[in-house]
């Protein structure tokens, strides 16, 4: 299964959709133990996203992604912003000049977004942030490939894994972001930008299903 471009357009818009329908949720997940603007940031940054992009031809997939990072960094206020920018800008290089990706273009632009968001926050697996969803979410696509299984099967266990990955946030202490300063206070709550990388994740699956 190979997807092109428009397509690509497509899946951001659906991606913009979902966060905005879960703005309220990532906010008041934030509340808890940051300070309750990522549902707002990210609904935002998406917003930018789309704009930027709606009128593109869809015939360069790197181009495509190097935008919309460009958008996220620069209408993103929060962590977020440039940590999301980055991952879609990392993204972007592994595809350059692709008019179309499949699935093993996409486990090297995620490998890619996950190495950005490490490289730029500094922070690794069990810091509570969107590491803990994404990294388990590029394994099970990593392993679903050499597997040899069904491009939606790889992907439904890719966000499954993500949202598992979402679960663990609430048994660890913060080690990253704002969260961080609540030490021990973090045990028991989710981590918003994981459970905004995970949602991002159903919504590809959704989108190709
Ligand atoms: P801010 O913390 O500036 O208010 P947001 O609320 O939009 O920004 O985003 C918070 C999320 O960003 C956290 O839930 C966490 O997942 C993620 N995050 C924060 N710092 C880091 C980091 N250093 N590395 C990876 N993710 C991080
Ligand atoms: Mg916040």
């Amino acid at each position: 299964m190979s997807i092109q471009g428009k397509k690509v357009i497509e899946i951001l818009e659906k991606i913009s959709e979902k966060i905005d329908e879960n703005k309220a949720y990532l906010s008041e997940l934030d509340a808890a133990i940051g300070d309750g603007d990522h549902g707002l940031n990210m609904s935002k940054g998406f917003k930018a996203v789309v704009e930027k992009i709606k009128d593109d031809d869809g015939n360069d997939i790197g181009g495509i992604l190097k935008k919309s990072g460009m958008a996220l960094v620069s209408n993103v206020g929060g962590a977020s912003g440039p940590l999301y920018g980055t991952a879609f800008m990392k993204a972007a290089v592994s595809v350059n000049g692709k008019s179309e990706v499949d699935i093993n273009d996409f486990a090297k632009m995620l490998d890619e977004a996950l190495e950005g968001i490490k490289m730029r926050g500094k922070g690794q697996a069990d810091d509570k942030t969107m590491i803990d969803a994404i990294e388990p979410a590029l394994k099970s696509i990593k392993e679903g490939i050499d597997s040899g299984i069904e491009v939606k099967e790889i992907l439904k266990a890719a966000k499954e894994a993500a949202y598992k990955g979402v679960e663990h946030t609430k048994e660890i202490i913060a080690k990253k972001g704002r969260a961080s300063y609540l030490g021990e206070r973090s045990l028991g709550h989710q981590d918003a930008g994981a459970t905004s990388s995970a949602i991002i994740l159903e919504t590809i699956y959704e989108a190709l299903n």
